[in-house]
């Protein structure tokens, strides 16, 4: 399933040239345009999903088998230093392309990449009653 209007259903299935690092049934892993590290890559899947509330369950569980894939040669490669693997879902989030990627960042030593939160009080975590619903909703 792809969607005419999608950019990344284009470079994911081969209409838009791509560099690509890795290619199967479900995903295209390919080098980012804008890369936030040396070897920044992201994991579009094939059938669009426009983020993580309707990704289907199949590439669900595969998704994270072929970022480990890429992130265990990028750091042989590449010998980086550590590495994100992160996926934004919703503008809030900052999500941009809504068809779903997962981002794979090789780290250095201090380099310059900002993947950082500030951490607020306890009173910021759910009540109880909120897990509960939650709990009770999944
Ligand atoms: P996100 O902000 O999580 O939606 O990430 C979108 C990512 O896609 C950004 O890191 C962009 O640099 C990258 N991107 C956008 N267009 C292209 C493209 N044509 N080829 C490769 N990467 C792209
Ligand atoms: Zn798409």
């Amino acid at each position: 399933m792809t969607d005419s209007n999608c950019i990344f259903c284009k470079i994911a299935n081969g209409e838009i040239p791509s560099k690509t690092l890795y290619e199967d049934d479900s995903f295209r892993v390919i080098l980012d345009i804008s890369p936030a590290s040396k070897g920044h890559a992201i994991i579009l899947v094939k059938n669009h999903a426009e983020n993580i509330y309707n990704l289907s369950d199949e590439d669900a569980g595969k998704i994270y088998v072929v970022a480990k894939k890429v992130a265990i040669a990028m750091q042989k490669v590449l010998k980086c230093d550590g590495m994100n693997i992160l996926q934004n879902n919703g503008e809030a989030a900052g999500q941009t392309v809504f068809h779903l990627h997962m981002h794979v960042i090789p780290r250095y030593n201090g380099d310059k990449v900002q993947i950082k939160w500030t951490p607020q009080d306890a009173a910021e975590q759910i009540s109880e009653e909120v897990a509960k619903e939650i709990r009770e909703t999944i």
